[in-house]
């Protein structure tokens, strides 16, 4: 097939609101000799891209943004030898909300086969990087134990609905949902949560009330809050002793400086992880990867892909996201 020179591609040249964000024509990547270049399909949306938008995590810019994403191996370097022109693939990346990226071939990347349906790139592209993410967490982050009580925060989100299940049906423990609507507990539960907070009409001191006396006044082992600053205070609050903060996101803003004597208390320990610690080597890659996809494969494991947007409709979709309007995952088709 023909490459073109130039793409489609979302990127932003300064910080700022979703107005920085151009959808345009940008410089197709040139490969090195160790590198492959891909055609993507279907891409994730996730909640990272926000912030490198806004400058919470710095980055070099222009940049375009995108993790993930599915699609096709259309050029291989000269000294690349373990993949082919014509594989699918699935793949963790930077600059994925593009037509092409270009990926080192010693990377972690996902065979898929070659007869591989629209619709399963369309399902490889909304799970990978949450479905690691809720994975790797619930091992490696706290290693949860059956019969566990755990927080769960923005429960019905794309990372949250994964969690609800996997903490319920593979590691057997209680779920508690904590969500800003009726309707996103609704899905949580259907997800596995057995109980269910509505942040909107309760309370900070009727939420720990409320979690002190499901778990018969321990608190729970573990909070699993991707919201940050908003939720710091709660699960603080609400963590048990021998407890585990785990706090993986910032939705609502970075958590303030926290002091360490105010864990002395009760014991508690706080892992701050990214998914990427826990992929690094091949062998963990591939041992999650292929655990993740047999839980999907096997129907024990629902990836919520609520919309699905063209690439050019980023903006829409991040405001829609940013905004709380979204359950579960969003994916962009990649314009062909
Ligand atoms: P979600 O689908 O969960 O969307 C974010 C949710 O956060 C919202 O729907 C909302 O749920 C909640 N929220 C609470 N306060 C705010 C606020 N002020 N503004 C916006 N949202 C708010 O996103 P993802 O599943 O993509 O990601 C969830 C979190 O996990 C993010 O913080 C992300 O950074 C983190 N993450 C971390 C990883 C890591 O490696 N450390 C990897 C992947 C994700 P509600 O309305 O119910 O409160």
């Amino acid at each position: 097939m023909t490459i073109p020179k130039t793409q489609k591609a979302v990127f932003f040249e300064e910080n700022g609101d979703l107005d920085v964000i151009k959808y345009d024509d940008v410089l197709v990547p040139e490969i090195g000799e160790g590198d492959v270049l891909i055609k993507n399909r279907y891409a994730g949306l996730n909640y990272i891209e926000t912030y490198f938008r806004t400058g919470l995590y710095p980055i070099e810019k222009p940049h375009i943004l995108g993790r993930e994403a599915t699609g096709e191996i259309v050029k291989v370097g000269s000294k690349v030898d373990n993949l082919k022109v014509g594989e699918k693939v699935g793949y963790l990346s930077t600059a994925t909300f593009a037509q092409y990226t270009r990926f080192p071939a010693t990377g972690n990347i996902l065979r898929l086969p070659s007869d591989a349906s629209d619709e399963k790139l369309k399902l490889v592209a909304g799970a990978l990087l949450q479905g690691l993410t809720a994975l790797t967490f619930i091992y490696e982050a706290y290693d949860v134990q059956r019969n566990d009580y755990i927080l769960v925060t923005a429960a019905a989100g794309g990372v949250g609905l994964l969690l609800c299940q996997l903490l319920s049906k593979l590691k057997k423990a209680h779920v508690i949902a904590y969500a800003s609507t009726d309707e996103k507990l609704k899905l949580a539960q259907e997800a596995g949560a057995e109980y269910l907070i509505n942040s909107s009409n309760t309370t900070h001191e009727q939420q720990v009330e409320k979690i002190l006396d499901i778990t018969g006044g321990k608190g729970v082992a573990a909070s699993f809050d991707s919201v940050g600053r908003d939720t710091a205070e709660l699960s603080l609050a609400v963590i048990g002793r021998k407890g585990t903060f785990v706090s993986f996101g910032n939705a609502s803003g970075p958590v303030p400086p926290l002091q360490l004597s105010r864990l002395t208390a009760k014991n508690l320990k706080v892992v701050r992880p990214t998914l990427y610690g826990y992929i690094t080597e091949h062998e963990e890659f591939e041992k999650y990867t292929k655990q993740l996809f047999h839980l999907i494969d096997s129907g024990e494991l629902k990836i919520y892909i609520s919309r699905t947007y063209p690439l050019e409709k980023y903006v829409d979709a991040a405001r829609e996201f940013e905004g709380r309007k979204t359950i579960g995952k969003l994916v962009f088709e990649i314009p062909q």
